[in-house]
């Protein structure tokens, strides 16, 4: 059975001060059942990999830029992250759909700048509150899915991250039976697309208000393989609780 997979995404928060985070949780969790992703800053990457390196824990970034490398401006490239000692990379996030314009095809193109460099696309889908009211959710994640996980897409180099935008940072989080919907679509959508062994493996996680108080129950629902967390990732002492949950 494939591992169960707990991430933490920072975010824009972190300065070296809070590489003792990570440290805190490599010594809390030295063999632990499940596979631990901390994602910070690009400032902290290399300073986090050397860290967390002989650790459990891996290292991963926020971001990448779909060329390897080039005339590119305050941009990073897939090689460079991994060259920084990050092993995965989340792409897609909501806030950089919104805020940077990103559209499926370019996150597409990045997860396969990614899978180059030997990183993990930690490839993020969600629908808006607008589009939840309007009885549109499954036909958003259906097209982004479609459109932002490229061919060549395993269950050993992408991790699917489904984020309700609506429950990111805000303490909502939806239904059980929501949560299992959407993640049900994602693995009957991966099978046709990949195979359902492929699809199986591919491990689905859950974002928006994980908490270690509502982490067991989210935990039990159906295809979820695990969490990314935002705001509950930025100190190991709520961190580690979610972690020991699955
Ligand atoms: P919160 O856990 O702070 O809601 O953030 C979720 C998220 O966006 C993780 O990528």
């Amino acid at each position: 059975m494939t591992r169960k997979l707990v991430a933490g995404n920072w975010k824009m928060h972190g300065t070296k001060a809070d590489l003792s985070q990570i440290a805190a949780l490599a010594t809390a969790h030295p063999a632990p059942r499940i596979d631990i992703l901390i994602c910070p800053p690009a400032t902290l990457l290399a300073q986090a990999a050397g860290l967390a390196a002989d650790s459990a824990v891996m290292i991963g970034a926020q971001d990448c830029h779909a060329a390897a490398s080039g005339a590119h401006t305050g941009d990073i490239s897939a090689p460079m992250l991994a060259d920084a000692g990050a092993g995965a990379v989340i792409l897609g996030h909501s806030e950089r759909r919104e805020h940077h314009h990103e559209n499926n095809e370019l996150v597409a193109e990045k997860a396969r700048a990614a899978h180059a460099a030997g990183l993990i696309a930690v490839i993020c889908l969600g629908e808006t509150l607008a589009q939840r009211e309007a009885a549109q959710t499954l036909e958003v994640i259906a097209a982004q899915l479609h459109a932002s996980v490229p061919d060549g897409s395993t269950a050993t180099n992408t991790v699917i991250a489904y984020e309700p935008v609506w429950a990111i940072g805000t303490g909502l989080t939806p239904t059980d039976a929501q949560i299992a919907e959407v993640h049900g679509l994602i693995r009957s959508l991966l099978a046709e697309r990949l195979g359902g062994a492929a699809a199986t493996a591919l491990r689905l996680l859950y974002g928006g208000s994980v908490k270690p108080a509502n982490a067991a129950g989210i935990f039990a629902i159906a295809d979820v393989d695990g969490a990314l967390v935002g705001g509950a990732s930025l100190k190991a002492e709520d961190f580690s609780p979610i972690i020991m949950t699955l």
